[in-house]
């Protein structure tokens, strides 16, 4: 009975939206598959908690590449066919399941010097990593470089997938403890550290918002805690350029990562204050550039005519050039007005 609800809802939320949303549908993982054999759109989802929400039926489409995954929420997503999720170059590429850095071998300077990564589609999900209170944030700490953010946590509390992807990475690791790393489908990579326990193990496919483990507190660490890292290409950057780690939420859909972000002095709160400022300070050069205004002394003027003539005073005038109301005006002279 549930299910039929459920699918009727489907049937509603497909006729009403299907004509306009069409268009959103076109991403880079679906290239090969025709807009039109997609039939039925996605609704997102809200953010899940583990416990609350599991699959209660999973319902082809039109395209075999791609089924629909019905949660006992009323919501869904879809769920790319795994041959498709292989197809992509991310997985074969500098793919290491043994090594926590992959990519040792990719030099900073190979990078180019902005790649945009587009985060999320209609196919590619998000959902936090875990909501905490941020007890040390990215950047140098006591010397040495902290290359992710770390949330206080309880012993046991569930860890998730940031986003879609495969496990390539799942073990004790030394300081990071028992670690996970999993490649995402957008290229980016995501480790989670210090876990009490992983429930994913190197090879498997992971969705956003699946369990991947528990908080802990293993490996080189004061207190338990999530040390949490995103990079791309083996180089890290402050995770908090794409997650707001007050709400959970996802900052951005695309993300313009610039080589300089790879630096670990560059924070993003650091950053995001500099470009606000270095934005106000353009802008008010902008305003000020565009307030200023010349005239050139011609036959007949005088300071009255010219204030007159540009709205403002003999006095404003004298002050913007450096002389007197008394001052003769030479014909050719230069006068700032404004
Ligand atoms: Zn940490």
């Amino acid at each position: 009975m549930l299910k039929y609800i459920i699918l009727t809802i489907f049937s509603l939320i497909t006729t009403a939206t299907f004509a306009q949303d069409t268009d959103t549908l076109v991403t880079s993982v679906a290239d090969s598959i025709k807009r039109d054999s997609v039939v039925v759109n996605r609704r997102v989802a809200p953010v899940h908690t583990l416990g609350e929400v599991t699959v209660i039926d999973t319902i082809a489409t039109a395209n075999s590449a791609i089924s629909i995954l019905l949660f006992n929420d009323n919501t869904w997503r879809y769920l790319l066919a795994e041959d498709f999720r292989n197809d992509s170059t991310v997985f074969c590429d500098h793919w290491n399941t043994t090594a926590t850095n992959a990519y040792a071998d990719v030099e900073l300077n190979s990078l180019a010097e902005a790649t945009p990564i587009r985060l999320v589609d209609s196919i590619k999900s998000y959902h936090y990593p875990y909501i905490g209170r941020i007890t040390s944030r990215y950047g140098p700490r006591r010397g040495r470089p902290h290359q992710g953010i770390d949330m206080a946590l309880k012993i046991g509390d569930p860890v998730y997938a940031t986003f879609d992807g495969k496990v390539r990475l799942s073990k004790a690791a030394g300081n990071y403890g028992n670690l996970v790393i999993i490649r995402h489908c957008n290229g980016l990579e995501t480790y989670y550290a210090h876990l009490s326990e992983r429930s994913v193990q190197t090879g498997d496919w992971v969705v956003a918002g699946q369990q991947i483990g528990l908080g802990g507190n293993t490996g080189r660490s004061t207190g338990p805690h999530l040390h949490y890292e995103v990079r791309y290409r083996g180089q890290s950057f402050d995770p908090e350029r794409i997650i707001d780690f007050k709400t959970g939420e996802l900052r951005r859909e695309e993300l313009l990562l610039k080589r300089r972000h790879f630096s670990i002095y560059a924070k993003f709160e650091q950053d995001f204050d500099d470009e606000i400022e270095a934005e106000k300070q353009e802008e008010a050069e902008r305003k000020a550039a565009a307030a200023i205004q010349y005239h050139t002394v011609r036959s007949g003027d005088t300071l009255g005519a010219l204030a007159r003539k540009y709205g403002t005073t003999v006095s404003r005038i004298c002050q913007l050039n450096n002389i007197k109301s008394t001052s003769i005006l030479r014909i050719g002279q230069r006068l700032r007005v404004r």
